[in-house]
């Protein structure tokens, strides 16, 4: 349940010090991280060693029997490991594509250095205590996540009623919207998009009784985020397939195709193109390490 519209962002280093003068507190030198001389391939399902691997400069190729060739970078890879996706099964490209989606061969996501994800309430829902839940609910389980983005930094999420700081999605209520009358859905997620890069969204619920739903709710909260939906014959009924229920296992358990690649949302670069681009940025790496920190093997 979503459509895209295609069209087409100091820290002043606190003085301190005591008795006369003030001094300057120096800002910490980062040092750069040390690459890793070669890199081991393991299965983003198993975790177990696979494959060889091959490299030429800061730039490796990994391949393994069973699995998807993946060419990546050192650079990308600090900690010496880069997961491979099976070619088949529910952690494979067919089961995580329409999840993992592409707009015009480029990767969708919200700008790669984003810190915050903010879900604004228009006032057809803010006054709701049973949707303003479900949302909170939401915000929690996916701040529980952990979610880092591209340069290894921390992604929070949040509920406001108004503003709201990096990436925004604002929710209503709206049984006239075009896209709720023409598909006659209970929930619809819109993004602007400049090429891949999300540039804002919006999620329309049909009736206030509709955001009341906590998976609906989070199934949209979801879309917000750039994703898609899982395939009921790879993985069955998840939080994020097509067609969902109310029973809120589906968001108590989530299902590891949506634990996985959710986790690891904000850690693909948007805007990548497809064709040249590599399993690496289709996100098989990106999965693994979220196994790795969900620990759900
Ligand atoms: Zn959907």
């Amino acid at each position: 349940m979503k459509r895209l519209s295609l069209s087409l962002v100091c820290l002043l280093a606190a003085c301190g010090g005591s008795g006369g003068g003030s001094t300057t507190t120096p800002s910490p030198v980062s040092t750069p991280t040390p690459l890793p001389s070669n890199l081991t391939g393991r299965s983003v399902e198993t975790d177990a060693v696979v494959g060889t691997s091959a490299v030429s400069g800061t730039e490796v190729t990994l391949t393994a029997s069973g699995f998807l060739t993946l060419q990546t970078s050192l650079s990308l890879h600090t900690n010496g490991v880069a997961y491979l996706r099976p070619s088949t099964g529910e952690m494979s490209a067919s089961a995580v594509a329409p999840f993992v989606f592409w707009n015009a061969e480029r990767s969708v996501g919200w700008p790669a250095s984003t810190t915050t994800m903010t879900y604004v309430l228009e006032a057809s829902i803010s006054g709701d205590a049973a949707a303003v839940a479900a949302v909170d609910s939401t915000v929690a389980k996916l701040n529980s996540l952990g979610m880092a983005n591209v340069n290894g930094q921390r992604v929070t999420f949040a509920r406001a009623s108004s503003g709201g700081s990096g990436g925004v999605c604002s929710l209503r209520v709206d049984a006239a919207d075009a896209d709720i009358v023409r598909s006659n859905l209970p929930g619809w997620t819109r993004y602007l998009l400049s090429g891949g890069v999300i540039t804002s969204c919006v999620t329309i619920f049909r009736t206030i009784e509709d955001a009341r739903i906590l998976t609906l709710v989070a199934h949209e909260m979801i879309h917000g985020i750039g994703l898609g939906h899982t395939v009921p014959a790879i993985s069955g009924v998840t939080l994020m397939s097509p067609t969902i229920t109310t029973n809120r296992s589906l968001f108590d358990g989530l299902d590891r195709v949506v634990a996985t690649n959710l986790s690891m949302a904000f850690r693909r670069r948007p805007n990548t193109l497809l064709t040249g681009s590599t399993e690496d940025e289709r996100g098989a790496s990106a999965a693994g390490f979220g196994l790795q920190e969900l620990g759900i093997h």
